[in-house]
């Protein structure tokens, strides 16, 4: 369970919104994380681009980015494959494609 250090937590969006300078060191911290994730990324299959959220599924303020990366996952919009959110030692993030489901769902 994540510990929130605030009384009251800040909304996503305004976090988001928020000038840099005048955040505390772990607000900062989680626009920081906040910006990267909010990227979109294409889905390796068709192209279709998602921030972690729009995989996920869920709306902007809702979503938890102090999750862990194993749950920065979901289906693609446009092909419906799963995307895994995954980060190579050097460099930016990218969404990868889920290993087991690649045989088609008529085989199912
Ligand atoms: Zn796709």
């Amino acid at each position: 369970v994540p510990v929130n250090t605030q009384e009251q937590a800040m909304k996503n969006s305004e976090l988001f919104a928020a000038p840099k300078h005048l955040l505390g060191g772990l607000d900062k911290q989680r626009q920081y994380v906040m910006k990267i994730e909010m990227a979109r990324k294409a889905c390796p299959n068709c192209g279709e681009l998602h921030n972690v959220p729009e995989a996920a599924g869920v709306a902007f303020d809702d979503y938890d980015f102090s999750a862990a990366d194993s749950d920065r996952k979901g289906p693609c919009r446009k092909c419906k494959r799963t995307l895994i959110f995954t980060v190579p030692l050097m460099g930016d993030w990218f969404w990868r494609l889920d290993p087991n489901e690649a045989r088609t769902p008529s085989d199912a």
